[in-house]
C-alpha cells in the first residue's frame, strides 16, 4: 500500500521533482492522506543488451536495435540514452510497446555512451541504467580531395565535385570541417549548401556562395557551434545544390546519404595525446588522501606527452600549487563545466581570460607538485565552477568516452 501511494504521489508531481519524491527520506514523511489511487508503474532496466546491428553484443553503435529487459515495461513509450554530463546530448526515442519484461528500440545516430531510461504513457520514470556504451555508427567515407559527386543532376545542370576536410571533427575546434566544391560544364544561377544532421535528417546551417561561375574552386568552414550555441553531437553532411539556368538542377547527395560529405562531430576531445592508462584505485575519484580526497581521475603518460583542452572555453585560472603543481583551469564553451588539468610539466602558455580551443595544445604531461609518476591530474566541476560554487564529478566515465572516439 505504501508503495502504491508511493507511486501515485511520484505519477503526479512535477518532472523536475519526481527523482527527490522518489528518495525513501521522502516516501516515509509521506502522510498516507493524498487520497492518490492512481497506480503508475515505475518500470525498471536491469539488462541492457545489443540485438541487430551491433559492435558486440555489450557493445551498441548508432544504427543498432537493443533490448531492455526489467520490469513494469509495458506501459513504456519512450527510451532516453541520458549520455554524459547534463543534458545537451540526451536522445529519446520511441519504443513500440512490448511484454512486461521486454522491450526493443532502435539506437539513434545521435546516441552517445551513458545510461538510458525509459518513460510510461502514464509518466512513470526508471531510474537511469548503468552506462551503457554507444560506439559510433561506420565511419563516413573519406573525401578530402575534390572528386565528382555520386548525386542526382538533370541534364544542362552543372557538373559537381566535392570534398570535405575531415571525416572527424569537435565542437569548438580550429580549424573546423572544410566542404570545398567545384563545378564545371556549366554556370549556375543559384548555389546552396547545407549542413545536414544524419541524426533526424533537418538542414541545421545553409550557405549561398555568390561565385557561380564553373570551375573555381569555392569552400565553407564549420566549426561545430549554431550561432553561440553548440551543435549536438553526431553525424552531419554537407549537401551542394546548384541550379542552371533552365531549371535544371544537381546535388552533390541523395537525401538520406549518411557518408557522402559526411563526417561525425564529437563535443570532446581526449586530453592526452599519446599512449596511456588510467591509474587504479589509488587514481580515481574519491580515493582517500591525507585530510581530503582526491577529486579527479589520474591518467597516466610518458613526461612530456601533448595535452590539449578536451573542450574549448575561457582560461579562468593559471597557477602553480605545491599539491597540484602547474595547473589550469578553463571554463568550457557552452558546457557549465569547470575543467582542471594538473601536474603540467612546464606552466601552460595559456593565461587567465585566454580564449583556448577544443583540441588546441595546452601544455605537456607532467609530475609537477605532490604527484607519483607523470600523470594527468582531471578534474570536472560543476557550474558555477571550480572552487567557486560548483561540485567536483567522477570524469571517468566521460574521459572514457572521449578515449573511445579520439
Ligand atoms: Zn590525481
Amino acid at each position: 500500500m505504501r508503495d502504491s501511494r508511493l507511486h501515485a504521489k511520484r505519477g503526479a508531481c512535477a518532472l523536475i521533482l519526481c527523482a527527490a519524491v522518489a528518495a525513501p527520506a521522502t516516501a516515509t514523511a509521506q502522510d498516507g492522506s493524498g487520497g492518490g489511487s492512481m497506480y503508475v508503474a515505475t518500470p525498471k532496466v536491469s539488462k541492457v543488451t545489443c540485438l541487430r546491428s551491433c559492435a558486440s553484443k555489450k557493445r551498441l553503435r548508432g544504427g543498432s536495435v537493443l533490448v531492455v529487459k526489467g520490469s513494469e515495461l509495458a506501459g513504456v513509450s519512450q527510451l532516453t540514452y541520458d549520455g554524459s554530463y547534463g543534458t545537451g546530448d540526451d536522445v529519446t526515442v520511441k519504443v513500440r510497446a512490448g511484454s512486461n519484461t521486454r522491450v526493443q528500440a532502435r539506437v539513434p545516430l545521435g546516441a552517445v555512451t551513458g545510461p538510458i531510461s525509459l518513460t510510461t504513457t502514464a509518466g512513470g520514470h526508471s531510474r537511469p541504467s548503468k552506462p551503457v556504451l554507444i560506439l559510433p555508427p561506420l565511419p563516413p567515407e573519406p573525401n578530402p580531395e575534390l572528386s565528382p559527386v555520386p548525386g542526382p543532376r538533370v541534364a544542362g545542370a552543372p557538373r559537381l565535385e566535392t570534398g570535405t576536410s575531415r571525416t572527424k571533427a569537435f565542437v569548438d575546434a580550429r580549424p573546423g570541417v572544410k566542404f570545398s566544391f567545384r563545378l564545371s560544364g556549366a554556370s549556375a544561377t543559384s548555389l546552396t549548401v547545407e549542413l545536414v544532421s544524419a541524426v533526424d535528417g533537418t538542414v541545421v546551417k545553409t550557405w549561398t556562395p555568390q561565385d557561380v561561375a564553373p570551375d573555381v574552386v569555392q569552400s565553407v568552414s564549420w566549426n561545430g557551434r549554431l550561432g553561440h550555441s553548440a551543435a549536438r553531437p553526431g553525424r552531419y553532411s554537407f549537401r551542394l545544390t546548384a541550379a542552371g539556368a533552365d531549371g535544371s538542377v544537381a546535388r552533390s547527395s541523395q537525401t538520406g546519404d549518411v557518408q557522402r560529405d559526411a563526417f561525425d562531430l564529437y563535443d570532446h576531445i581526449f586530453p592526452v595525446r599519446g599512449a596511456h592508462a588510467f591509474g587504479g584505485a589509488a587514481g580515481r575519484f574519491g580515493a582517500g588522501r591525507t585530510g581530503h580526497t582526491h577529486q579527479g581521475q589520474d591518467t597516466f603518460a610518458k613526461c612530456g606527452t601533448r595535452l590539449v583542452a578536451a573542450r574549448g572555453g575561457r582560461v579562468k585560472y593559471k597557477a602553480y600549487h605545491s599539491l597540484a603543481g602547474n595547473y589550469i583551469v578553463i571554463d568550457g564553451d557552452n558546457t557549465d563545466v569547470d575543467y582542471a588539468y594538473m601536474h603540467l610539466d612546464q606552466p601552460s602558455p595559456f593565461s587567465a581570460g585566454d580564449r583556448v580551443y577544443t583540441g588546441q595544445t595546452i601544455g605537456a604531461v607532467g609530475d609537477t607538485g605532490d604527484a607519483v609518476g607523470c600523470h594527468l591530474h582531471l578534474e570536472l566541476w560543476t557550474g558555477p565552477g571550480w572552487y567557486d560554487g560548483g561540485h567536483p564529478f567522477d570524469p571517468l566515465p566521460s574521459l572514457k568516452a572521449w578515449d573511445s572516439w579520439s
